[in-house]
């Protein structure tokens, strides 16, 4: 099969059925070797990735957990800054899932799934994925397939491939949506060619390497994938279904690997830390998690010792064991007191136990001593709401980086901000955005007319609702046309 004929059978999959025959004629695909680069403009491209993300949030849970963000996207920032495309925009998040799978949207948007992070054994492993779909936006694979679904428009295309690169079928996703998804999933399956897998992982490893990876850990986790489809009942992982692993592809980067000296490459903290906080965070049995990190506890490094008791510390803390959770994170960040992950277990501790007055000294503590670290604001702020302290609140929230200013807890929380302040205008227009970044622009909607009904809005809030409305209006509008 060519590129060509392959192309048209997944752009089909995802035009509607009748002028497909037409449609064929009109389809101008570009050569192998063509930049895909003019096919889409790269304002197009950020508002197809931006799109795409949202619709992902409404059917699939995208962790919003700062600490969890912030690793990701550093090791993210890592690789992608040592891609053969560092200039190129990428996001990286995780996807609360544990499912094996990881995948690269529009837009550089790139998602982890929480079981796979959780299926890797060393860094470099989850690295080597993160790079393999890093080559996967900078050899522009994705647009090769669908930019000639253009014709549909982009709220649509976002939202089918959002269901499709997930490969779940929630009952949040749009009627039209699921129906381009079973039609298309057949073709899905083999839409990253033999080709587009080799060329990804060829960069991949490149990337890989450059940033200080193990490339070694590619075919290592490669393996580790093929050998894990036996052991999942159903079936084959997701990540399986758009990237194949065939035996071919294993040998091909295990000897690309070995022109490599063999060193040791020792996990950072920010990698052993987050799998410890996804691990109790995903594990409903405490017995098993608790089991877990004490044969954790028994080896490795002091750091990594420590981390096993952070885990078992955040296990207690899931199931509202307080004093057992307290005495670990105390402990913790008393003898690692430059690791802010611990005494911000320590504050969350104090908060659900509603200790605020010790959670808030705690908090204002930690974002002395680490100003730039947004997740201990974000906690900070969520805990002076809780404790009537709306005000304050809000200007914590002030303190935060630009780049936490358009994630949906940011507005849920402002909302819920203003709801305590008694301003209903304010908190049903934050409330919209909210929903709007969440996926679900209906709802978005109908906050805004809530909004618009409260009395005594200023000239500014009303020209700001209006404008707000519109937006959200034709943007659902175009969603449904097609
Ligand atoms: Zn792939």
């Amino acid at each position: 099969m060519t590129l060509k004929t392959l192309t048209a059978a997944i752009v089909l999959s995802l035009l509607p059925a009748i002028p497909m025959a037409i449609e064929i004629e009109k389809l101008q695909l570009p050569e192998m070797g063509d930049s895909a680069g003019a096919l889409i403009s790269p304002l197009e491209e950020k508002e197809f990735g931006a799109s795409f993300f949202r619709m992902l949030h409404s059917q699939a849970e995208i962790s919003q957990d700062l600490e969890i963000q912030q690793y990701i996207q550093s090791i993210g920032r890592q690789l992608a800054t040592n891609s053969d495309t560092p200039s190129s925009p990428f996001h990286f998040f995780v996807v609360m899932d544990p499912n094996i799978n990881a995948f690269a949207g529009p837009g550089g948007y790139i998602g982890i799934n929480s079981g796979l992070i959780l299926l890797t054994e060393a860094e470099s492993e989850l690295a080597s994925v993160m790079a393999h779909e890093i080559g996967h936006v900078t050899q522009r694979h994705l647009y090769r397939q669908i930019e000639a679904a253009s014709k549909m428009s982009i709220p649509t295309v976002a939202a089918t491939l959002a269901a499709i690169l997930i490969g779940t079928q929630s009952p949040a996703m749009g009627q039209a949506a699921l129906m381009a998804v079973q039609a298309g999933s057949i073709q899905f399956q083999i839409n990253f060619t033999r080709d587009n897998e080799k060329e990804a992982d060829r960069v991949g490893m490149q990337t890989l390497v450059n940033s200080s990876f193990d490339p070694r850990s590619m075919p290592t986790f490669f393996e580790r994938l093929q050998q894990s489809t036996r052991y999942y009942g159903r079936g084959v992982p997701e990540f399986l279904r758009t990237h194949p692993v065939s035996e071919n592809r294993i040998a091909d980067t295990r000897g690309r690997a070995e022109n490599y000296p063999y060193r040791q490459y020792p996990d950072s903290m920010g990698y052993l830390l987050t799998k410890a906080k996804l691990f109790a965070l995903t594990t409903p049995n405490q017995e098993t998690a608790i089991k877990h990190f004490t044969s954790l506890e028994k080896q490795g490094t002091t750091e990594q010792r420590a981390i096993a008791r952070y885990g078992m510390g955040l296990v207690y803390l899931q199931n509202l064991q307080y004093p057992a959770a307290a005495e670990i994170f105390k402990a913790l960040s008393e003898q690692f007191p430059n690791q802010p992950q611990y005494i911000a277990a320590l504050a969350r501790t104090a908060v659900e136990n509603k200790d605020y007055d010790k959670a808030h000294q705690l908090f204002a503590k930690a974002t002395q001593n680490f100003p730039n670290n947004d997740a201990i604001k974000i906690e900070y702020a969520r805990s002076l709401l809780k404790s009537g302290k709306p005000v304050d609140a809000r200007q914590i929230l002030l303190g935060l980086s630009d780049a936490q200013k358009d994630q949906p807890f940011y507005f849920l929380l402002l909302a819920q901000i203003q709801a305590e302040l008694t301003q209903p205008a304010e908190s049903h227009r934050y409330m919209a955005e909210y929903y709007y970044s969440s996926g679900q622009t209906e709802d978005a909607i109908v906050q805004i007319r809530l909004a618009k009904q409260e009395k005594n809005i200023n000239y500014q809030l009303q020209a700001i609702l209006e404008e707000r409305l519109n937006f959200f209006i034709n943007e659902e509008k175009e969603r449904k046309e097609k």
